[in-house]
């Protein structure tokens, strides 16, 4: 992920990372607290030696194909509110991305 960043950030001519901006879905099976902690330590000599991370956690929402919506998961339980049919149609919560970051 640090890669990816420090790719673009040269891309644009930039020599800093100030900030980075994560996306990270509750079923990624990352924890945004390790996820931060993992960064203090692999950010030391990189262009993001000083940059601040901030983690957007993005809930699970599955999708019902017999009511055709889209419903939020309790405590992980995939089940549809109004049928109560169960969902494997993971449609949000699996993000692991960077969705922005400030250089210069
Ligand atoms: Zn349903």
């Amino acid at each position: 992920m640090l890669e990816l960043a420090e790719k673009t950030a040269k891309g644009s001519g930039a020599t800093r990372i100030h900030r980075l901006h994560l996306r990270v879905g509750a079923m990624s099976g990352v924890v945004p607290e390790s996820l931060s902690f993992a960064f203090e330590v692999v950010r030391e000599g990189t262009m993001a030696a000083e940059a601040e991370l901030s983690i957007e956690f993005i809930p699970p929402v599955c999708w019902c194909p017999r009511c055709q919506e889209e419903f939020g998961s309790i405590k992980y339980v995939f089940e549809c509110p109004k049928c109560h049919q169960f969902s494997r149609d993971l449609r949000k919560g699996r993000e692991l991305e960077l969705a922005d970051m400030e250089v210069s």
